[in-house]
Parts: C-alpha cells; sequence; structure tokens
C-alpha cells in the first residue's frame, strides 16, 4: 500500500473486539504521530527538515484486539506496521539523508496490576494467541501506544545510516568530506 493513496488519515474498522487502524503523517489530527517523527528528526535541524517534506512520511497501522483470560485479565494483542521515511545524518560524513523505517511487530499489552506480580516479575516475553509476544502494561485502562511504538521504533532504527554504502566519511585529520574533496591526508 502506498503512502499517498490513504486519503482519510484515520480509518477504523471495528471487529468485534478487533479494531484496524491506519494513521498517515499528513494527517494533522494525529499529533502523537508527529512526535514520533519529531523524536526520529531529533539532530534534524527545523528549517532544513521543513524543505524536504517529501523525505518525511510516516504510516502506521495499528490492529488491536481485545482479549480476555483468567490468567491475562483483560488484555490487548497488538500488531504494528510502522513504514516510511525521515531525515537523518549519514554517519560518517554528517551529510542529510533520508532513512527508511520498516518495521512489523505483535505485542501484548497486559494491566499494569500484573507487573509486579512473582508470576510475571521478570517476565519479557508471554504466549498470547498462540504466539510467544513481548510484554508491555497498560496502566488505569489506558493503553499508550506511542509510549509502545517509540520503544519499538528505536529499538529498530538504525543507528549507523549511511548516505550511501561507500561514504567515504570525513578525513580524520582535517575534516573534509571525502567524497567531496580529496586532501592529503592518510585515510583508510
Ligand atoms: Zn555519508
Ligand atoms: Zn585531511
Amino acid at each position: 500500500m502506498s503512502l499517498d493513496k490513504i486519503a482519510n488519515p484515520l480509518y477504523a474498522r471495528k471487529l468485534g473486539l478487533e479494531r484496524l487502524y491506519q494513521y498517515n503523517l499528513s494527517s494533522l489530527e494525529n499529533g502523537w504521530l508527529h512526535e514520533l517523527l519529531e523524536e526520529l528528526e531529533e539532530d534534524v535541524d527545523e528549517e532544513e527538515a521543513l524543505k524536504n517534506p517529501e523525505a518525511r512520511e510516516l504510516l502506521v497501522e495499528l490492529r488491536l484486539e481485545k482479549l480476555f483470560s483468567n490468567s491475562y485479565r483483560e488484555h490487548f494483542f497488538l500488531r504494528a506496521k510502522i513504514n516510511g521515511t525521515y531525515l537523518t545524518h549519514c554517519s560518517r560524513c554528517l551529510e542529510l539523508m533520508k532513512e527508511t523505517l520498516d518495521v512489523e511487530f505483535s505485542c501484548c499489552v497486559l494491566p499494569a496490576e500484573l507487573e509486579d506480580t512473582p508470576e510475571f516479575k521478570e517476565v519479557d516475553t508471554i504466549l498470547c494467541r498462540n504466539q510467544e509476544l513481548d510484554v508491555y502494561f497498560y496502566e488505569n485502562g489506558q493503553l499508550d501506544l506511542k509510549e509502545i511504538l517509540h520503544e519499538i521504533i528505536f529499538l529498530n532504527i538504525n543507528n549507523l545510516p549511511l548516505h550511501q554504502e561507500d561514504c567515504k566519511g570525513l578525513c580524520g585529520e582535517c575534516g573534509v568530506n571525502l567524497n567531496k574533496e580529496n586532501c592529503s591526508h592518510k585515510n583508510s
């Protein structure tokens, strides 16, 4: 599904207790999605970011299903796909570049009361819908999707982005961009 094909930013389908949401960054209603993008672009100058709107697209598709069991009580199966691009700097030459984000994950969200019980205290994954899934918790009946997505995104981003695979980086001595200039220093 291409990013520009979704005219309606919020598309919710009710399937019993299951819901599917699609969020597109172009919608101003989804402030939390903008916040996620801003977190990704923390090191990017705001003016530079505004000059490159085409490089800044995020699409989040969420499937949220409410479940109940005696041991997990009211809990949620969450499946999310996050696709798009954001601006960052090349880790070698520091040039502004567009980076791709493509994450797909599932997790189980349990009520916070369970977090401190002996059964769940040291547990990172549980069996939910026949899958071994990462565990998150919700508090006071509120599920903070942004917090969960934030964590997932930052676990999955490329921490050493390269504007091109063979980027020569900067000279360690004089700092020139070796993709553009040569200098007399030995750079291996
Ligand atoms: Zn580079
Ligand atoms: Zn040099």
